[in-house]
């Protein structure tokens, strides 16, 4: 692979990089997980839709600019190379239209696509349950047939829904046939958070954020073209993209690469008496980033030769998150006793240990490499 930029991308980037700069918000909006810091976020994405930067892999009728997947990398970078507010439509964007490019209707894609893109439609996951986490196929909360309403009457509760208390729509699984076996039966539905018998109950994070929610559902009913996918074939759907999730498009190089900078910033501002080990530690961590980045780019270019990463993503899920813990670790060691203080270091230190976790935590992931990467028997 030729890793310089060709022509046609070095203009995107220049393009993507002018943009960036002249518009990013300066100071930085506050964490987009509280109420405030939400809406000026949504306001954000709203600029970048009507600049045709929200969604720039999406075709254009769907408000995107139909960037190529080395392209929308390349926007990735300069984003975070940018300092550009997190994406709040992060859910929606990168894991929920996945599965609705591949398994939805044209009528759900047309519909619910372009809203999305715009920040009308803010979408939360809806896949945990108190008693469903690592084992996802535990989830017990129910879709009932309503034959003559033609829809369906959902029920029970979601947990750990980020950003759950300022979304306006949430997709998630439930289970629409209790006699079939566990994977078997649930169904992946798309639900308006405005139905009546939906309550959303925020509640605070350690890190003072107060985005996560618990959704209960009471007999809500929703029509049948809010089932995305075959009806029973929910984990199918949900399986096929959690690559999304755990690869390219929740966690691009561009942020570890940019985390990594800063680290080295950092360590160069710091004077000459550097501890050696903290010298080195700094360095494996921007090779580590720049490592991740070349291995995205040899996924990127076995999907671009068709072939499928598959659970490859697992691979890049193990190593973003440590990496994240790393990176920031190190900056932590830095600071000495002032890192401990309330500043982007110390807030994205408390957010990387949360890496391990969210999106199937790293004990999962290694189960899956061991058994379907690499074949090692199962217990
Ligand atoms: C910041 C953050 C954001 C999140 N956002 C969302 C969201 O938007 N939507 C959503 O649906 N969920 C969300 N989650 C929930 C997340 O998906 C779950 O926390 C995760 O899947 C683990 O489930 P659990 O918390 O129930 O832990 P458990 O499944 O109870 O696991 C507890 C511990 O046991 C280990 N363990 C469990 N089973 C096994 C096994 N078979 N083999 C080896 N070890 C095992 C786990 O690795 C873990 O260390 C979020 C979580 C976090 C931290």
């Amino acid at each position: 692979m030729d890793l310089s930029d060709s022509p046609a991308e070095a203009a995107f980037r220049a393009e993507a990089r002018a943009w960036l700069t002249a518009n990013r918000p300066d100071p930085p909006l506050p964490s987009g997980d509280t109420a405030t810091g939400f809406a000026l976020h949504v306001e954000w994405e709203r600029m970048l839709f009507d600049a045709g930067w929200s969604v720039v892999s999406w075709p254009r009728r769907y408000g995107g600019r139909e960037a190529s997947l080395v392209e929308w990398l390349i926007f990735e970078e300069e984003y975070y190379r940018a300092g550009a507010p997190q994406r709040v439509t992060q859910n929606g964007i990168f894991l929920l239209a996945p599965a609705l490019f591949r398994f939805g209707t044209a009528e759900q894609q047309n519909r619910l696509l372009p809203r999305m893109a715009a920040a009308q439609d803010l979408w939360c996951q809806g896949w945990s349950e108190p008693e469903a986490g690592s084992d996802l196929a535990a989830i017990r909360s129910r879709a009932l047939r309503d034959e003559r309403a033609g829809g369906w009457l959902l029920s029970g509760q979601k947990t750990w829904t980020t950003r759950g208390a300022f979304c306006t729509h949430l997709f998630g699984l439930f289970r629409t046939d209790a006699q079939a076996p566990r994977h078997r039966g649930l169904t992946y539905f798309l639900v308006p958070l405005d139905a009546e018998g939906v309550t959303v109950r925020g509640f605070g994070r350690l890190d003072g954020d107060e985005g996560f929610a618990d959704v209960f559902f009471d007999d809500v009913f929703v029509p049948d073209d809010a089932v995305l996918g075959e009806v029973d074939q929910g984990w199918h759907v949900a399986m096929a993209t959690t690559g999304s999730e755990r690869g390219l498009t929740l966690r691009s190089p561009g942020r570890f690469r940019h985390t990594a900078r800063r680290l080295v910033h950092l360590a160069t501002t710091r004077g000459d008496d550097l501890d050696p080990l903290l010298a080195d530690e700094v360095v494996q961590g921007w090779m580590a980033a720049e490592a991740y980045h070349l291995f995205t780019l040899r996924q990127v270019t076995d999907m671009l030769e068709g072939r499928d990463p598959g659970q490859a993503s697992s691979l890049n899920k193990l190593f973003w998150s440590e990496l994240d813990v790393r990176l920031h670790t190190t900056a932590l060691e830095l600071l000495g006793p002032a890192g401990e203080l309330d500043g982007p270091w110390s807030r994205g230190f408390q957010f990387a240990l949360a890496g391990p976790i969210y999106a199937g935590t790293n004990e999962i992931q290694r189960t899956i490499v061991a058994e379907r990467l690499l074949g090692l028997p199962r217990k």
